[in-house]
């Protein structure tokens, strides 16, 4: 991974201002977010606006989140080192590599097949070897990986897939974006106890909107 480039004094800025300063503390997730190279996720044409305080386009109608989004997600489900997560929707790569530079192993599944291959391709050459990407529909998760301790959903969905709430291990954290697409959904963070289901309502966010085959 590169340690020092260009955009670093971006980088750390953007960790500053828009994370940190807005009350975020796990070093954890600091750290990874400073690490990780996220002009290197997005196109191009972008590259200079990628440590802005807002999400950008990769293609396909698709989106990478804005940073403190990213940011958020991975600390409300309190990723450990010993940990296995699912991504739904690999889109970029980025929230995968936040994740992977905290957690075990990171499972992600993308549903167009030129982003699961350019996301897929692009954490391979930045040296990510603990994060596996699969094309297809996640709405089914990966159960031969399952259970997982961390389930991040960033697509948003009207009804939470079963097959995930079912692959979330005991004390297991969940969060996924809730609503109609194209509009405003309710992040909400869903942990597993005793195996029963509870939810917090988080706050306020835009998704693009999960799809199916
Ligand atoms: N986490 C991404 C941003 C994701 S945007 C990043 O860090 O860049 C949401 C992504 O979810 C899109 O790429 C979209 O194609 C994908 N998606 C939507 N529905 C899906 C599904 N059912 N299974 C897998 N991926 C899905």
């Amino acid at each position: 991974m590169p340690q020092t480039d260009k955009f670093e004094a971006a980088r750390l800025k953007m960790v500053k201002t828009q994370i940190e300063d807005r009350g975020l503390t796990n070093t954890d997730v600091l750290e990874a977010m400073k690490k990780v190279p996220r002009h290197l996720f997005v196109p191009r044409t972008y590259q200079n606006e990628a440590y802005n305080d807002y999400p950008l386009p990769i293609g396909y109608q698709q989106t990478i989140s804005q940073p403190f989004i990213v940011a958020y997600m991975t600390n409300i489900v309190k990723p450990g080192k010993e940990m296995k997560a699912l991504e739904i929707g690999t889109g970029s790569g980025y929230q995968a590599a936040v994740l992977a530079e905290i957690v075990d192993h990171v499972y992600t599944i993308e549903i167009i097949p030129e982003l699961a291959r350019e996301s897929s391709e692009r954490l391979k050459q930045l040296g990510y070897q603990n994060i596996t990407c699969k094309y297809g529909d996640g709405y089914q998760g990966w159960p031969e990986h399952a259970p997982f301790d961390i389930i991040i959903i960033t697509a948003a969905v009207e009804n939470i897939p079963q097959p995930l709430i079912d692959q979330l291990a005991e004390k297991g954290r969940m969060v996924v974006p809730v609503g109609k697409p194209h509009s405003v959904q309710e992040l909400q963070l869903i942990t597993k106890k005793h195996g029963k289901i509870n939810i917090r309502h988080l706050t306020l966010v835009r998704f693009v909107p999960f799809m199916r085959l």
